[in-house]
């Protein structure tokens, strides 16, 4: 079901799995604002749990379990720059304590587990076709899942409730329509959908040239005692959306002042991700989650798209010889 970003992908999940006031429901803190404000959206209590290790920056199963309360309503996982959470452990987590399990599946476009698609494994999938995504309308979005009833909800929740669309009554085959559920204009429009089936078109050959530009980065930079390269015996097919790297035995300080030799280098960095539960809006629900803030203060995103060359990987890799790491 196309809609119109992801952030609204993650309210319709909410709705659809009946999550509401004062229910729990156990997230990461290493992601994208927008996979918490969701739960926030429904009135529900965001739990953070940390992530597993700073080789591995998605959810850990053992902290989900031990959030888990008879409050517990669901688990929103996010496949961290196209690699995969466990979902083994956590849809075991799901079946054995009656849990809903959403996907942020942003970052994983084609993305796999295990042979399955990311995205396809929970009850619903979430994707986003935002400016700087694998694919992008633009603004952009899709919510998947297999059940029909979620199916037919999401797409009355998509517009207005309303039981049929403009395009069908110009069609001549209704001429009515009934308003059967609270919805919302949440709807992607022609012209980006347009747009995004030529770009989905495109997305397994750039998700190939992804792959060898993370090849020649961990060839280049694994030398480096200084950097540790999160997923590096990864062997899963991944969308790579993101290269990042984490610093060890560091601070915000030190990797705050490596970006900017590295920006003064005409190399742009960035940080995936400042952790939601610092954020000011997140305080009266904090948790202690240590990796999530080591990681969050020490690592740096490098740059990662098809086209960057071995020779740029070289040059960026250059600088990190002369910072003597
Ligand atoms: C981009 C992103 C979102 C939000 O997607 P929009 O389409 O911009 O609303 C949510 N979660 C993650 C992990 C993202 O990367």
């Amino acid at each position: 079901i196309s809609l119109a970003n992801c952030t609204v992908a993650l309210h319709l999940a909410m709705i659809l799995c009946d999550i509401g006031e004062n229910d729990e429901v156990i997230c990461p803190s290493l992601t994208f604002v927008a996979t918490v404000n969701a739960v926030r959206y429904v009135g529900a209590i965001p739990v953070f749990t940390d992530i597993k290790s700073y080789e591995d920056l998605t959810m850990d199963p053992i902290d989900i379990e031990s959030k888990i309360t008879s409050k517990t309503k669901a688990i929103v996982v996010m496949h961290y720059g196209g690699f995969a959470c466990d979902m083994g452990s956590i849809m075991d987590l799901a079946y054995k304590y009656n849990l809903k399990v959403i996907e942020d599946a942003c970052h994983a476009p084609l993305s796999e587990y295990k042979g399955k698609k990311l995205g396809t494994i929970g009850d619903i999938g979430c994707f986003s076709f935002f400016s700087n995504k694998n694919i992008s309308t633009g603004e952009g979005g899709m919510l998947v899942t297999n059940n029909e009833e979620l199916f037919s909800r999401a797409k009355l929740l998509r517009s207005h409730g309303m039981t049929s669309m403009s395009y069908e009554r110009s069609k001549g085959h209704t001429t009515e329509y009934d308003v059967v559920d609270l919805g919302f204009n949440y709807r992607m429009d022609d012209l980006r959908a347009a747009i995004g089936i030529t770009q989905l078109d495109k997305l397994p050959e750039d998700l190939a040239n992804r792959a060898v530009v993370r090849k020649n980065y961990i060839e280049q930079l694994q030398m480096f005692e200084k950097i540790i390269i999160p997923f590096k015996e990864y062997s899963e097919f991944s969308s790579n959306y993101i290269f990042p790297i984490v610093l060890s035995a560091s601070s915000k300080t030190e990797r705050d002042s490596l970006r900017q030799l590295l920006a003064e280098n005409g190399i742009q960095t960035s940080v995936h991700y400042p952790a939601v539960h610092r954020f000011s809006i997140y305080k009266q629900f904090y948790s202690e989650l240590p990796k999530t803030d080591y990681v969050s203060d020490n690592l740096i995103t490098l740059p990662m798209y098809s086209k960057l060359s071995k020779l740029q990987i070289n040059e960026i890799s250059e600088l990190f010889t002369n910072y003597s790491i």
